[in-house]
């Protein structure tokens, strides 16, 4: 853990002596700390990097892009966020405390100060626990975190088959995503899902799995959607607690087009459509 904190140190060294660099491409910061849950996919291994961080680095770099991956959520603060055009997190729990995997915490203020620039014209995206961040439970009042990001995680089931359905393929990260492409993943449900601001991109069509598993015995619903906040841009993808999610080539793609439009890229397009494409659960069961 210690070695990968040095490693962390070095790389962002390098962002300030490669500032000619930055200028000119995508600057990304990569953010996997977990003060909840650790996945495996961010959990370092001997080499100190997480398959994510690999992939994602992978990525940035074929963008001619910049990325800083890190587990130090200190680093979402208003002076360095100014650093980056896109913010990425995969993150678990409350980050305002080490929790879980003990890397640094973020200050009281620094949601606050993410909110802040990105309403500014940062770009952000969350993936898979991304919605497991900052929790207040199906009861609580969603806070200013949950409500940014557009939903909370509620649970999850087995993994399985799901069916991802596409809503908005006029949208700039719909261009390469293949309609009712069928994959396996863990397939979280949510609450306080923001239904009059989110535009949904894609829906999770449990198909089969209804008759498997009840949670699961629900009309499609949003696993994939976006929305604008100020001059800002967000983006929200459940998908990504399997490594073979991550090293998968489609998967990958939705990663590039996701940091391109984030980054400010084509047009924003995020106008709510909810009411419009999420099937209802009331009308469904009433059938
Ligand atoms: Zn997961």
């Amino acid at each position: 853990m210690k070695l990968f904190r040095v490693i962390t140190a070095v790389t962002l060294t390098c962002a300030f002596t490669l500032g000619a660099y930055a200028e000119e491409g995508l600057r990304i910061l990569y953010l996997s700390k977990s003060s909840g849950f650790i996945h495996s996919v961010v959990n370092p291994d001997d080499s100190g990097t997480s398959l994510t961080d690999r992939v994602l680095t992978e990525l940035a770099e074929s963008m001619g892009a910049l990325i800083n991956t890190t587990k130090d959520a200190s680093l979402i603060n208003a002076e360095n966020l100014e650093n980056y055009d896109v913010v990425i997190f995969y993150t678990s729990g409350n980050l305002t405390e080490e929790g879980n995997d003990g890397y640094p915490a973020m200050s009281e203020t620094g949601v606050d100060e993410l909110l802040a620039w990105i309403d500014n014209g940062g770009g952000f995206i969350g993936f898979h626990s991304a919605t497991d961040t900052f929790r207040v439970g199906a009861e609580g009042e969603p806070n200013d975190f949950i409500r940014m990001i557009g939903g909370e995680f509620l649970t999850h089931g087995a993994q399985f088959e799901g069916i991802l359905q596409v809503t908005s393929p006029e949208h700039p990260t719909m261009a390469n995503f293949q309609d009712n492409w069928a994959i396996w993943d863990e397939w979280y449900l949510y609450t306080h899902l923001n239904e009059d601001d989110m535009h949904v991109l894609v829906l999770l069509e449990p198909g089969e799995e209804r008759e498997k598993q009840e949670m699961y015995d629900i009309p499609a619903y949003p696993i994939i959607w976006c929305s604008a906040m100020g001059e800002g841009r967000i983006l929200h993808n459940g998908m990504g607690h399997r490594e073979d999610v991550w090293e998968n080539p489609d998967f990958q793609q939705t990663v590039v087009d996701a940091i391109n439009w984030a980054a400010g890229e084509g047009p924003t397009h995020a106008a709510p459509n909810y009411h419009d494409v999420v099937p209802e659960a009331d009308a469904e069961s009433a059938e």
